[in-house]
């Protein structure tokens, strides 16, 4: 199901699939290199992004949401699981069936500084993907690349510049049109405005808004700050060690969270305009465990205030506890009332 940014459903055809998708990473010890343990960054981990919608993945540093983005787009190699790209099964195509779905996936990093080639121009930059998938002309390339700096609010002169003459929010811009110049249907922003001034940032979220709107985009939008998902985001999904434990459209997650994580995730960060304000503040005991060794159970239990003993033993299931609104919290097994504020 997929949703507009204020709530309504839209009826938009799922383009991506991710279901029960797993990335672990083994841990070598020794001279043998054996290996000793597994990181366990994405747990089965499961979500549709509609055409044209955006999907915001939440949670704190390390829990996996990052790992998400990168295995989706086969940039890691998936443990388990399945990615469906307008309904084509993705997750072991090799190099050269896999090369048609990467036109059509992108991703904008973090760090524009650290993702442009600072031996390259700007306008080689852009450009690069349309020689390695060999699009056009040198001339019809060097006009997409001018037409592309005009569209993200370059001048096209700039094409001559090298990333260390423009500022974070223009090497940013040269990072979202690098992203476009192959016409993508989905873009992963893995933290794109993280780095950015806030005032910067809120040019940015509305460049990347526009642009859906003009090339009908889908993005997944990882992110840690939630004023930021809120804006940008028609749903969002809430990630804790490796597992998504809520998923629905955003005013409804703002609104009326039901899993005891997101609740305390938003009651520690002054959202204007949002009934989270209103919400008493859950102050989480302790730190987010490692994804070497994760908790029983619920992974969350040991820093839950609702915590019961069942929830050391029995892993909750992501359960649509009311329609297109998921959790996976055992306070939902058998009808607990809600919001959990009052409880
Ligand atoms: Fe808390 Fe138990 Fe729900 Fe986990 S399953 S979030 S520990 S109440």
């Amino acid at each position: 199901m997929t949703v507009g940014r204020s709530g309504q459903k839209t009826g938009r055809e799922a383009l991506l699939e991710v279901k029960d998708l797993k990335k672990h990473f083994p841990i070598y010890k020794g001279v043998f290199s054996r290996v000793s343990g597994q990181v366990y960054a994405v747990d089965g981990v499961s979500f549709e992004i509609g055409r044209g919608e955006t999907l915001g993945l939440v949670g704190e540093s390390g829990c996996g949401k990052s790992t998400v983005g990168r295995t989706l787009l086969r940039l890691l190699e998936p443990t388990d699981g399945t990615i469906r790209m307008g309904g084509e099964d993705i997750t072991h195509l090799d190099r050269e069936g896999l090369l048609p779905y990467r036109r059509r996936m992108q991703m904008i990093y973090q760090d524009p500084y650290a993702s442009l080639n600072p031996r390259m121009s700007a306008g080689e930059i852009v450009g690069e993907p349309l020689i390695i998938h060999d699009v056009g002309t040198p001339q019809e390339r060097r006009d997409k690349v001018a037409a592309l700096f005009e569209r993200v609010g370059l001048r096209p002169e700039a094409m001559l510049n090298y990333p260390h003459e423009f500022s974070g929010g223009q090497r940013q811009r040269i990072g979202i049109a690098r992203a476009l110049a192959l016409s993508p249907d989905l873009i992963v922003g893995d933290e794109p405005v993280s780095a950015l001034d806030v005032s910067i940032q809120a040019q940015i979220i509305n460049l990347l808004m526009d642009l859906q709107d003009e090339f009908k985009l889908s993005y997944l939008f990882v992110a840690h700050d939630l004023a930021v998902v809120e804006h940008i985001s028609h749903r969002v999904a809430v990630m804790y060690l490796g597992r998504i434990v809520e998923m629905t459209d955003k005013q409804s997650l703002f609104e009326m969270p039901l899993h005891p994580y997101t609740e305390a995730l938003l009651s520690a960060v002054p959202i204007p305009k949002s009934a989270a304000r209103a919400r008493k503040r859950v102050i989480l005991k302790g730190d987010v465990p490692s994804p070497i060794n994760p908790p029983s159970g619920c992974h969350f239990h040991a820093r839950c205030p609702y915590a019961m003993p069942r929830c050391r033993t029995d892993v909750p299931a992501l359960r649509e506890v009311k329609p297109g609104h998921w959790a996976s919290c055992h306070l939902h097994d058998g009808g607990v009332t809600f919001p959990l504020a009052a409880a």
